[in-house]
């Protein structure tokens, strides 16, 4: 396996960042989850977009790359890949010294790709690539406000979210493994889960947390398309633990998970029903026309 790292290929056993590097030290990098299908990534400029405006909101305004696309298609080549998860960091790069950030920014940029194989769609009866449907569990861990750490910035901070799975651990069994958090915002509203956005649907309306507290998802973004393409019932708004656990049918988004029905909530039944079944089709239309040209 060989990955890409400042401008070059190397073996993933060579592929190393120093120590002194900020993302490493402080969290100090600016990162992308990104798919691939048929060679294709999904989705590339708004991943593109959104780790811009991550490096703004670091004030690195200038750190990625302009060939970064390039990057990703020579590492997926040289690893013969087609469908692959493909992880894209920029850090503001080796700055011995202090916490301030020094202004001039030599960034470091990894593309780190592994194989994912598409699990197959619904019509051709495949296994998709999650391990079936989510046991999602509310947590006390919140999110933090937006003043402390803006919530649309895709940064290495990933502590919240990694604070909120070990206390799914803490919460499983044999009998009950929970493998998705839902956490709450400051105020005690859904926010979203640990690596994924939230949906449910209640009384015909697809609804989903209003952005504010939460890394608005891509593939949130394209789910609301195309329920709005099909003119379905959309709203956004604040939602209470109850409001999910109470609901029809609710499923989580993300990248890799595309569309992913929740089996239970805090150990109340969900399950797919028709809504989730229609978005993950209209999902997988989407990649066929968009990535293998169908
Ligand atoms: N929220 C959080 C906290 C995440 O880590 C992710 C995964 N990047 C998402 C939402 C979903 O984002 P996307 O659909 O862009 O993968």
């Amino acid at each position: 396996m060989q990955y890409h790292v400042d401008g070059e290929l190397v073996d993933r056993e060579r592929a190393t960042v120093s120590v002194e590097d900020r993302g490493w030290r402080y969290g100090d990098a600016a990162f992308e989850t990104c798919r691939a299908y048929g060679g294709e990534v999904f989705a590339w400029d708004a991943h593109a977009e959104r780790l811009e405006r991550t490096c703004e909101t670091l004030g690195m305004p200038e750190a990625v790359p302009a060939d970064l696309a390039v990057r990703v298609a020579e590492t997926l080549d040289a690893n013969d890949l087609d469908d692959a998860y493909v992880r894209v960091s920029v850090s503001r790069g080796v700055q011995p010294g202090k916490l301030t950030p020094r202004e001039e920014v030599d960034p470091t940029v990894v593309v780190v790709v592994t194989d994912l194989p598409r699990g197959g769609r619904p019509a051709a009866g495949g296994e998709r690539v999650w391990d079936g449907h989510a046991v999602v569990q509310s947590v006390k861990t919140r999110k933090p406000d937006a003043s402390a750490l803006p919530p649309d910035a895709k940064t290495h901070n990933y502590l919240n979210s990694i604070l909120a799975r070990l206390e799914l651990r803490r919460a499983s069994s044999d009998a009950y493994r929970p493998d998705e958090a839902l956490l709450r915002d400051a105020e005690g509203y859904v926010a979203e889960g640990s690596s994924s956005n939230l949906f449910f649907v209640d009384d015909g309306t697809l609804k989903t947390p209003a952005e504010g507290s939460l890394l608005p998802g891509i593939t949130r973004r394209t789910v609301l398309d195309l329920a709005e393409g099909e003119s379905f019932p959309v709203e956004t708004g604040q939602y209470t633990p109850d409001d999910v656990r109470e609901a029809d049918e609710a499923f989580l988004t993300n990248t890799t998970w595309e569309v992913r029905p929740i089996a239970t909530v805090d150990g109340i039944e969900m399950g797919a029903g028709p809504v989730t079944r229609l978005l993950q089709r209209l999902y997988d239309d989407l990649v066929e026309r968009r990535c293998y040209g169908g």
